[in-house]
């Protein structure tokens, strides 16, 4: 059945998709993201973790069980690439086709880096979980 699909699996659509399911919704809900994380706060990047009181791990949003047994299906590492409206489908990258009902676009924003002549490491601004774990405290930008 084609219900919600939620395109962004920041705190705004994995709380939309949560709010749903907890307030009785009963259709189908996907949520996708293109981060390869479970949903997680980036606020605490720049705070907790930052100063090593917490994990990384903290920063998580719901444990990955959260999903199946609230009949959420995350899809992360998926990113959706196009939207369309008539046959209201999303195309993700890795070429599968979802239907929905609604759409919810919580894509959220990103950063623009200033084009800064030199190389120097600095605070990085986009804050994101990064594969090393660490790369989200400093990165080293060069031009
Ligand atoms: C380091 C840091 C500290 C912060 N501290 C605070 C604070 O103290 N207090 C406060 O109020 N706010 C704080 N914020 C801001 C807060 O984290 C953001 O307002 C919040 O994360 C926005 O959530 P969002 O879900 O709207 O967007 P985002 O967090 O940007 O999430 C959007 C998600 O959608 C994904 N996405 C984008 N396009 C696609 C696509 N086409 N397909 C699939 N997925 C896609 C993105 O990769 C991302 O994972 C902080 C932000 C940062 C980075």
């Amino acid at each position: 059945m084609a219900g919600v699909v939620v395109a962004g699996a920041g705190q705004a659509g994995f709380q939309v998709a949560a709010s749903l399911r907890t307030d009785g919704y009963e259709g189908s809900i996907t949520l996708i993201g293109d981060e390869p994380w479970l949903p997680y706060q980036r606020p605490p990047l720049s705070k907790a973790f930052m100063t090593g009181k917490q994990d990384i791990e903290a920063t998580t949003l719901r444990p990955e069980t959260f999903y199946p047994d609230h009949h959420i299906d995350l899809l992360v590492g998926e990113r959706v690439v196009a939207i369309d409206r008539a046959q209201c489908t999303v195309t993700l990258a890795s070429g599968a086709a979802i239907s929905f009902e609604s759409l919810v676009l919580a894509t959220g924003a990103c950063n623009r880096l200033l084009p800064i002549k030199g190389e120097s490491v600095i605070c990085d601004p986009v804050t994101r979980r990064s594969p090393s774990q660490h790369g989200c405290r400093t990165r080293k930008m060069s031009w």
